[in-house]
């Protein structure tokens, strides 16, 4: 059996998108008779309910740009995975039997493709996921 642990730190990062939209907007001075426009909708909105997000990624939602966010769509994948098997020197290990944990709790198994992929799984919001991994 052979072990290979992910580590799942850093999921709270930002984007440069997120950063920067929130930078700017929330140091915007009260504006009660503006309005802004949401660029995929074409819908105007009160400018100052940009003020009143927490965070940059709402704002460009509002604005119609989160799209472009690259942070909130990484974690998105996060929770449904799909992993690619190597061994040590870096070869696709294929057609290997596999085991997907966290902890003791078996999300998935089964036998990889021709290129070394696992089925995908949810992974919830599992710190550290266990790939088990048959011995050739
Ligand atoms: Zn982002």
């Amino acid at each position: 059996m052979e072990q290979q642990k992910q580590d799942e730190t850093g999921v709270k990062e930002e984007c440069q998108l997120c950063r920067i939209t929130y930078s700017i907007y929330s140091n915007f001075p009260p504006m009660p008779s503006a309005m802004a426009l949401n660029a995929e909708t074409g819908e105007w909105f009160p400018f100052d309910t940009l003020k009143s997000y927490s965070n940059g990624y709402d704002m460009a939602e509002a604005l119609g740009y989160s799209w472009a966010c690259d942070c909130r769509e990484r974690a998105a994948k996060r929770f449904n995975e799909q992993f690619e098997l190597r061994d040590s020197t870096g070869k696709r290990q294929a057609r290997v039997r596999y085991r997907i944990r966290v902890g003791s709790r078996v999300l998935a198994k089964g036998i990889t493709d021709a290129q070394g992929r696992t089925q995908r799984v949810s992974t919830g919001n599992a710190k550290q996921v266990f790939i088990d991994v048959a011995g050739s």
